[in-house]
């Protein structure tokens, strides 16, 4: 990479439109993880990057095969197995499947900003956790119904339900009180997707979209 995209600083005039000399070149080095990484600076900010900052593998010390990585997770393998298969620690393989989600967020966001929907949406919840059990959350899902293209989805953290034992009852208690939760968040997440659906309907030619909501008891939390 010869000339980098935009500048790296979010507070920089330069980060959403950079045009004209903006940068400087301020030398190279070499890693064992490429060969030759070429090193800016931003002529606005004064910020120095390198081209790693537009890498995936932006500080780290080993490149390891995303293909690999997702192949094996569309088939469910889990954090482990991928351990064992690349000869990684597990705590390296999850940072991989983060940096990997990342990408896929922001490559879904850029490709569904302008896209026109041509087709009934289908929204449809489901209920996960995050680190433990304590901690779970449901994931509102927009789909095409004919294509099954994933459009977007939306977050909302729940706490946990259900029957505990007196020892993790207070646990939950404790949680609780250093969780930051709002009531009502599925409800306020399922707004957030209307809304944007909407806004994806906006420059759309199905003027007359259908949504049909397939989790109508997410509302009532
Ligand atoms: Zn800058």
């Amino acid at each position: 990479m010869n000339h980098p995209p935009f500048c790296p600083n979010p507070y920089c005039p330069n980060h959403f439109q950079a045009a004209g000399p903006w940068f400087i070149k301020t030398g190279s080095y070499h890693s064992k993880t490429a060969p030759r990484i070429q090193k800016f600076k931003c002529k606005t900010c004064g910020l120095s990057f390198s081209t790693r900052t537009f890498s995936i593998d932006y500080w780290t010390h080993r490149h390891i095969c995303y293909h690999t990585i997702l192949s094996h997770l569309i088939t469910s393998s889990g954090i482990r197995d991928l351990s064992r298969i690349l000869h990684a620690s597990c705590s390296t393989v999850t940072d991989r499947i983060r940096r990997l989600a990342h990408q896929c967020l922001a490559a879904s966001a850029s490709l569904t900003c302008d896209m026109e929907i041509a087709e009934d949406l289908v929204a449809d919840g489901f209920e996960s956790f995050v680190c433990s059990q304590y901690l779970p959350n449901n994931i509102h899902i927009l789909a095409g119904k004919e294509s099954q293209f994933w459009f977007l989805s939306d977050y909302a953290q729940l706490t946990r339900k259900g029957r505990m034992t007196d020892y993790q009852k207070r646990k939950n208690k404790l949680i609780k009180e250093h969780l930051k939760l709002y009531k009502g968040s599925v409800y306020h997440s399922f707004q957030r997707m209307v809304e944007k659906t909407l806004e994806l309907q906006k420059h759309s030619k199905k003027s007359l979209c259908r949504c049909i909501p397939m989790n109508i008891s997410s509302t009532n939390r």
